[in-house]
């Protein structure tokens, strides 16, 4: 384990901005810490990088390689820091920003001239930014920038990385470009890295494991697929990606919703229980006809089809809305009108009862 950080909590006033959060990160791994503004991410990366103190409780732990440095500041942890907002010096060239981790060393620590130079040029061609090394941060696009800034953090060979929502400023064709070239960069280098992000398709594209923080707390910590496939609690179902929700109730161990069932209680759940499945949107079907099992009536709202999937609103005979993505090919072979008369049915859903994940 590179990083390991047990039972951390954070009040600030009477307010817990972390409660009891545990955490490991393997060596070499680039882990996403996701969740929306306010869930102690930045809280939880300033612990880690030593420029916040966690609640002084005995059980509080954070290990670099296994070793206690609790007590140590930033300054003596080794961390590269990346922060949304660019802190480059304005008055240096990108060359020197780059270089200024390694200057400022004690001389005993200082590489030497060429050495550094040597350094420098090895970082800009990672960066892929080689014929821009004289020019100053205000003649670099957004982007630019942001390699740059990962590059200065790089420069002290970091033991650690931490980056809070590097992308966060810039627009969105340049934060997916990035993100690639992010994942790329750390499939050369694999320093042990923690990405803050509350943007759930940047986590779930970057990572080797996503952490997801709701309200101070992990919800779940997985792997994309797991994260997206099997989220732990609803929230996680919730919070990445769109998803259609359905109330139901537990009837003799069934688990109903209006016309389908969607499970079977695999303990004993007594009946009445109130139950909610969460359906994403390629999960649910758009039918002509009524054979081939339960399906809802439904009626066609909206369409849009500029996109690589046609979303389709439908809205059922109590005016609930349920959004339906559907393949280009399958919706020319369905022929859909406005305001025409479908049926719906359930490919896939996940289903919580109360206290229960089925
Ligand atoms: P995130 O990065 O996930 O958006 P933060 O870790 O920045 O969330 O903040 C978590 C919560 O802690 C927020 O409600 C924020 O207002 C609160 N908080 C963070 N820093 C401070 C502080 N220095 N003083 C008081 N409250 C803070
Ligand atoms: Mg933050």
């Amino acid at each position: 384990m590179s990083i390991e950080v047990r039972h951390i909590t954070k009040t600030f006033g009477r307010f817990k901005a972390l409660d009891d959060v545990s955490l490991e990160a393997p060596d070499g791994e680039l882990m996403a810490l996701l969740g929306p503004s306010g869930s102690g991410k930045t809280t939880l990366l300033r612990i880690i990088a030593g420029l916040d103190r966690p609640d002084p409780r005995p059980e509080s732990e954070i290990l670099f390689h296994q070793e206690n440095v609790a007590r140590r500041g930033a300054g003596q942890r080794h961390v590269g820091f990346v922060f949304q907002h660019y802190a480059l010096f304005r008055h240096m060239t990108v060359f020197e920003n780059i270089a200024f981790g390694m200057r400022v060393r004690p001389r005993s620590a200082r590489p030497a001239e060429n050495a550094l130079r040597a350094r420098v040029r090895e970082l800009l061609r990672l960066i892929q930014l080689e014929n821009l090394e004289n020019r100053y941060p205000n003649q670099l696009s957004g982007g630019q920038r942001q390699r740059v800034a990962l590059a200065r953090a790089l420069a002290i060979e970091p033991k650690v990385l931490l980056l809070d929502e590097p992308f966060g400023a810039l627009d969105a064709k340049v934060r997916q470009e990035l993100r690639r070239w992010l994942r790329r960069l750390h499939d050369e280098i694999h320093v042990t890295s923690i990405f803050v992000t509350h943007d759930q398709e940047e986590a779930l594209e970057v990572a080797d494991r996503v952490v997801v923080m709701n309200e101070g707390r992990i919800e779940q910590v997985g792997a994309p697929e797991e994260v997206f496939h099997r989220p732990a609690t609803e929230f996680v179902m919730r919070f990445l990606g769109n998803v259609n929700l359905f109330h139901g109730r537990v009837e003799s161990g069934d688990i109903t919703f209006g016309p389908f069932v969607l499970g079977r209680a695999a303990q004993p759940v007594p009946d009445g229980k109130e139950a909610h499945a969460f359906v994403r949107p390629y999960d649910l079907e758009i039918r002509r006809d009524r054979a081939g099992g339960p399906a809802l009536d439904a009626r066609v709202a909206r369409v849009l089809s500029a996109g690589p999937v046609v979303k389709v609103e439908l809205k059922t005979d109590n005016d609930k809305s349920l959004f339906v993505e559907v393949p280009h090919d399958r919706y020319r072979a369905l022929n859909l009108a406005r305001d025409e008369r479908v049926f719906v049915s359930v490919r896939d859903a996940r289903v919580f009862v109360e206290d229960y994940v089925i």
